[in-house]
């Protein structure tokens, strides 16, 4: 259910951001969703619509949502290496287990470089708001 969580922030974040811009239609957002969030894309974008609706304001209407993906990108604490989900030589069973639960990644992914453990997420988890794009 988290998707509709996230959809509720997402429009949240939208009509916040409008008032502040002064803009009176919202015509296109743009989110970018991590390679590494586990969202079911339909559902969050039927949740989206859903409560685009619900707000009965003419605000929303006309939005138009566009999804990207962003990438993961991982830094070895060890030897600074970064590298993404291509470089790190996985079998394409253990990149479904990644995706599906991103806390498995420590048991699967090595930095190619110096072989460490050790390493931090830069990018590629949780869904943000990339533009906002609207009339005033
Ligand atoms: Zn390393």
């Amino acid at each position: 259910m988290h998707e509709w969580a996230l959809a509720e922030a997402v429009i949240a974040t939208v009509i916040e951001e409008s008032r502040k811009e002064g803009l009176e239609e919202i015509t296109k957002i743009k989110i970018k969703i991590g390679e590494l969030q586990q969202i079911e894309t339909e559902i969050f974008e039927f949740a989206l619509n859903e409560l685009t609706k619900a707000q009965g304001t003419s605000l929303l209407t006309k939005m138009k949502v566009e999804m990207d993906t962003e990438r993961a990108i991982f830094r070895c604490r060890v030897c600074g290496n970064e590298w993404g989900f291509d470089d790190a030589g996985l079998s394409e069973d253990e990149n479904e287990a990644i995706h599906f639960a991103p806390e498995v990644a420590h048991a699967y992914i090595r930095c190619p470089s110096c072989k460490s453990p050790d390493f931090e997420v830069l990018q590629g988890r949780g869904v943000s708001i990339e533009s906002i794009k609207g009339r005033g």
